[in-house]
Order: structure tokens, then C-alpha cells, then sequence
């Protein structure tokens, strides 16, 4: 394989030099925050393009920025550049040299795509007004985009709307899904602790015993999704760990739980938080403990705006044959993504390219044997050199 990616000499490489930059990247995988090397070959390769580029951005998030024309629109787009903590179990010669670090969910090629684009819109410049190339670190810890925002993103870098896009297995290649609405879950983590009075397990009538008070919990707690919620408000309501005691004649203080709370819409996650107060109250009342309920909030749900992405549909359907690009997701995703938050801040649409299908391509993204397939690059390239044109047209 030819490694030899980074050709400073040549304007704009060509694809085959882009797979050889997504399979370095991908050699050379970066965790959450923690992504100085993909941020300082990115940032060096915009500057070669003629980008003017922001580095440090929320950490090491940076933004390459192209002007135009003199048109007054802006457009961001996302890509993301972080890797997960895990072994890769692939053999090939690109699989990762880092032991506990894989591109497993295709950050690698988002960010490659992105660059493939840059390169391009630089090279034909047939668009008016301003791009902004958003390079995230840490969207796995669902952080990096918060971060971004937080360091003030949409104020030093205005964006009219903005837009990111993943990778999907399974799906193949040529096809895409671009829906309206409702799109990725949010996350909460929800713990509660219950505090009641321990003793010895022979006299339960001097304790207050907070055992019981757990079991009754779980079973209400099952009742938010089947009882509470209309069939169409989607919800997964997960108890992964319950907490209790130590041996079996001792009645212990306390008891405890934690639970995965997702939603397609902010809406249901309110109805749900609200039941669960109540329910907790309700249980402090009927069995005299105490309980604290803490609601964390990972991500909140991802809602395409209507209009970014009927903009965005026509913008990509000259690239997709009839039938190819589909306007719902074949299967309802319960998955959380961090560019949620940009779209809380500005509107846009996140949509997904099918990875293909088979041994590599089909495996699902976080599995040790999964690799972004690099058909895509060239495909993802022209979905946002398309859109960049016909946005700021
Ligand atoms: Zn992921
Ligand atoms: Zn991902």
C-alpha cells in the first residue's frame, strides 16, 4: 500500500491518496479529547488548501474556514475525528497499531470525507459565501461538541445551518437516508438512592428496610413505558445495576439503582423525568425513606430540522439513484449523537451513508472486526461539495 499520503506538492490529491489518509488515520487512532495528531494533520492539510484555520477549539477541536464570492451565507459542516477504547481484532495492513485504541465507528473516514470535500471546494470554489469545516474531537464521550459550543463555535464561526453525517452498515453503498425529525436518541443516567434505617435481619421491625422499597421501584419504574407513554412516543427504559447489602442476616442502610433512560424527542424525556419524580416521591411517602433521584443528561435527542434537510435531499439527489436515497431509516435507532447539540443551536440535518454490506463493511460500528469502507470517501466528497454549492449557491 502506498503510505505516501501527504503529498505537499500537489493542490488537490486525487482519491486514491485520500484512502491512503483515511487508512493512516485509522492506523493511528486518537481517544475523546485527547486527538492532537488527526487535529494537527487535518489543520496542516486546510492550510495547504488555502484554508484559514482555527486550532484549540474546545480542546483540540479546529475549524477550517473558505471564503468566496461575496455572499453574506455560512454553512458548517461536522466531522468527527475520535476513536474508541478497544482492541481491533483486523489483520489488514491498515488495522490499528495502538493496543486498546480502533476507529471502530468510522470517525476516520467522516473526517477523511470532509477533508476529500475541502480539497475540492477549494480547487473549484463554485460557491458564494463562507464554509466552515467543523473538525470535532470526542464525540464517543459525547462531549466534544458541547465543548466546541461552549467555546464560543457559533459566534466566532456563524453558520446559517449546519450539517454532519454517518457512516451506516449494513445499508449498501450508493444508498442514503436523509429523514426529517426525530433521528437519534437522547441519553440520561439516572441513579437512585434509597436511605432507610439497617439492623439485624431477625428484627426487621427496627429497621426501615430499604430492600423492598428497590423491588417495589423496578416494577414501577416498568410501568413509565408500557403504562405511561403512547404507543408512538419511542423510550428505552434500561435498570443495568442494582445495588443492595452484604450478607444475609444484616438489613442494610441503603439500597441503590442506575438506569439508561433514551427518547427520540425532548418531549418524552420530560414526560418520563416527571413520572419518575413522582414515582419517588410517591415511595419516600408509602415506605418512609429517603430517596435521592439524580437525572444526568449524556445527550439530548437529535431532531433534523424540515427545512435543512429538504435543502440537503435535493442537494444530494442527483448523486443517488431512484429509490437509493430514502427519507426514513430502515429501522428505528435508539443510538445517541453528540451534533444533537449543534442542532440545538443552529438548524440543520445529520444523515447516513450506507457502509455497505459483509464481512468488514456489514459488521456494526464499536465491534472489534468493523472498518469504514473507503467507497464511501469519494461519495461522501461529492455529498458535501453538492450541498456546499447548492447552499451557498
Ligand atoms: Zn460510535
Ligand atoms: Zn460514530
Amino acid at each position: 500500500m502506498n503510505m505516501h499520503a501527504l503529498h505537499k506538492t500537489s493542490a488537490t490529491p486525487d482519491t486514491a491518496s485520500f484512502i491512503d489518509i483515511r487508512r493512516q488515520i485509522h492506523a493511528a487512532p486518537e481517544l475523546g479529547g485527547d486527538t492532537p495528531h488527526t487535529a494537527a494533520l487535518v489543520a496542516e492539510m486546510l492550510e495547504s488548501w488555502g484554508y484559514e484555520v482555527h486550532r484549540n477549539i474546545g480542546g483540540h477541536g479546529l475549524v477550517g474556514v473558505l471564503r468566496n464570492g461575496d455572499g453574506s451565507r455560512t454553512l458548517g459542516i461536522r466531522g468527527d475525528m475520535d476513536a474508541l477504547p478497544m482492541d481491533e481484532k483486523n489483520q489488514f495492513a491498515h488495522a490499528s497499531r495502538v493496543p486498546g485504541r480502533m476507529h471502530a465507528c468510522g470517525h476516520d473516514g467522516h473526517t477523511t470525507i470532509l477533508l476529500a470535500a475541502a480539497a475540492q471546494l477549494a480547487a473549484t470554489r463554485q460557491f458564494n459565501g463562507t464554509l466552515n469545516l467543523i473538525f470535532q474531537p470526542d464525540e464517543e464521550g459525547l462531549a466534544g461538541a458541547k465543548a466546541m459550543i461552549d467555546d464560543g463555535l457559533f459566534e466566532r464561526f456563524p453558520c446559517d445551518a449546519v450539517f454532519a453525517l454517518h457512516n451506516m452498515p449494513g445499508i449498501p453503498v450508493g444508498t442514503c437516508v436523509v429523514q426529517a425529525g426525530p433521528t437519534m436518541a437522547s441519553s440520561e443516567r439516572v441513579k437512585i438512592n434509597i436511605t432507610g434505617k439497617g439492623g439485624h435481619g431477625a428484627m426487621p421491625e427496627l429497621t426501615i428496610d430499604p430492600v423492598p422499597v428497590l423491588a417495589s421501584l423496578i416494577n414501577a419504574i416498568q410501568t413509565i413505558k408500557s403504562r405511561v407513554l403512547a404507543v408512538e412516543e419511542y423510550a428505552v427504559i434500561s435498570i443495568g445495576s442494582v445495588q443492595a447489602g452484604t450478607v444475609y442476616n444484616i438489613i442494610p442502610d441503603e439500597a441503590s439503582m442506575l438506569i439508561s433512560v433514551r427518547t427520540d424527542t425532548s418531549e418524552t424525556q420530560q414526560k418520563i423525568n416527571n413520572r419518575l419524580t413522582e414515582i419517588v416521591k410517591g415511595h419516600e411517602q408509602t415506605f418512609g425513606v429517603k430517596i435521592d433521584l439524580s437525572m444526568v443528561q449524556l445527550a439530548p435527542a437529535l431532531v433534523n430540522h424540515e427545512r435543512e434537510t429538504e435543502i440537503l435531499r435535493q442537494s444530494l439527489s442527483p448523486l443517488f439513484a431512484e429509490g437509493q436515497l430514502l427519507s426514513k431509516m430502515p429501522k428505528k435507532v435508539m443510538g445517541t449523537e453528540d451534533f444533537a447539540y449543534m442542532l440545538e443551536e443552529r438548524p440543520g440535518c445529520y444523515f447516513m451513508l450506507g457502509n455497505g454490506t459483509g464481512e468488514f463493511h456489514g459488521c456494526s460500528v464499536h465491534n472489534p472486526h468493523y472498518d469504514f469502507n473507503d467507497e464511501l470517501i469519494e461519495l461522501g466528497a461529492q455529498c458535501w461539495v453538492k450541498l456546499a454549492e447548492h447552499y451557498l449557491a
